[in-house]
């Protein structure tokens, strides 16, 4: 299966280059969040102009950008308006619809394009795809089931009692752990499923994780295949808490394996862009022992947002270079890397009450580096910003980690 068209080489679009029309040379990027935000820094860096197709005339990306179209995403006059200004388009969401894509695809190269963003944005086809090429990536994911009808609902109920307990999820506009319910038995299976609405869902059995991980790879419209070493995360009631990225951060051999499944699945995507592949790593003492592949997201990730500090080209450097055209140099890190990710709840204090966090301690410590999306409300749960701390090896990273999470009360401060 290839699942795009996005291969071939592609005429590159040089930063700071003029069209017949004297238009400087402009990206564009379908959504306006954080992801959108350091997309557009990394290509304005370059000296690209940017354009973002968002909604929200707050929006974190469209703040920053030179041009903001505010539209719907499904609105033909934005599409025309972004793919006019624009010499090639990405998206920083997977849940942009599908169709956008291919509208703009008409008229503009886009990558990642829509048929993967398609299969990613839907836990079913995701799997099919981790199932179809699992000989070359040698990973499969957890067990699972498909309920799309109340038979088929019936049918797991009666036979497929060794997926429990296990998680139901949604197969489509999930996230950040959200339309997932945790499940023990068969009567809490049959009442999730009805407080999901009764939409398209997997099962999954729960696995006895020992870690998380994630792999970061850039492909571009030749073929060529860079990545990142694989980042171990640490995951808080569902959301990124703590992304470790330093050598020694997991077993060798794991991380060897995560990166050449990561590889395989991007190649046997035909991707183009910046891919994101979880994964779990379950005790090799279980019956599911070794590297289990969860999802992927089709874009920039925020386990990778340690790359903007600590690596000679960020996973928003890579995403300009492949969707552009340009030559793919391998990324090196060149300092070991905690990152810390920073939700609203950091700006409320015990009793609730709105406050400033101590930025002034967190900023005096070394190697601190802070992001910050510039949303305008602080809300529990919110992704508000990240902290990525460096320095000259990976027990002071630690030390100053640490301190950092106690300062700001940070969850996950046992997992540094
Ligand atoms: P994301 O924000 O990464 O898009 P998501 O909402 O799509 O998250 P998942 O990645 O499927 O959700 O799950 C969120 C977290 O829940 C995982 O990182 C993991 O910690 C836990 N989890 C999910 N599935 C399983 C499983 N089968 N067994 C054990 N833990 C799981
Ligand atoms: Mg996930």
């Amino acid at each position: 299966m290839n699942a795009t068209s996005n291969t071939g080489a592609m005429t590159p679009i040089f930063p700071g280059s003029k069209d017949a029309a004297g238009c400087k040379a402009t990206l564009g990027v379908m959504g306006g969040g954080q992801l959108g935000r350091m997309f557009v820094h990394a290509a304005q860096r370059l000296g690209y102009f940017t354009a973002v197709l968002d909604p929200d005339a707050q929006s974190p990306a469209g703040l920053v950008s030179h041009h903001h179209i505010q539209t719907d995403y499904n609105d033909p006059a934005g599409l025309a308006q972004l793919a006019d200004l624009c010499q090639a388009i990405t998206t920083e969401f997977e849940n942009v619809p599908a169709q956008a894509l291919q509208t703009l695809a008409q008229t503009r190269p886009v990558a990642p394009g829509a048929a993967v963003v398609g299969i990613a944005q839907d836990r079913i086809e995701e799997k099919d795809h981790f199932a179809a090429c699992a000989d070359i990536s040698g990973v499969t994911c957890a067990p699972y089931a498909v309920i799309e009808t109340p038979a088929q609902l019936q049918a797991v109920l009666e036979e497929r009692a060794d997926l429990l307990p296990g998680i139901l999820k949604t197969a489509r506009m999930g996230y950040d752990g959200k339309g997932q319910v945790r499940v023990r038995t068969a009567s809490e299976l049959a009442a999730a499923w009805a407080e999901l609405g009764g939409v398209a869902c997997v099962l999954e059995k729960m696995l006895p994780l020992t870690a998380e991980c994630s792999v970061l790879v850039a492909r571009g419209w030749g073929g060529q295949v860079v990545s990142f070493a694989p980042q171990r995360n640490v995951h808080v009631e569902g959301i990124l808490a703590v992304t470790h990225a330093y050598e020694g951060n997991m077993p060798l051999a794991l991380a060897t394996s995560a990166r050449d499944a990561a590889i395989a699945i991007a190649q046997h995507l035909g991707y183009v862009g910046v891919l994101c592949v979880e994964f779990f790593v379950v005790d090799n003492g279980s019956a599911h022992g070794g590297l289990v592949v969860n999802e992927m997201a089709p874009r920039p990730h925020n386990s990778g947002h340690y790359t903007l500090d600590a690596c000679d080209a960020s996973q928003f450097d890579l995403q300009v270079h492949a969707m552009a055209g340009l030559p793919l140099p391998q990324p090196r890190q060149h300092s070991p890397a905690i990152m810390l990710n920073l939700l609203g709840d950091v700006w409320f204090d015990a009793s609730g009450q709105q406050r400033e966090p101590d930025w002034h301690s967190v900023l005096s410590l070394p190697g601190t580096h802070l992001h910050l999306y510039g949303k305008l409300d602080a809300r529990v749960g919110r992704k508000m910003g990240h902290l990525t701390i460096t320095g000259p090896d990976v027990a002071s990273v630690k030390t100053v980690a640490r301190r950092v999470a106690e300062l700001l009360g940070l969850p996950g401060l046992d997992a540094i």
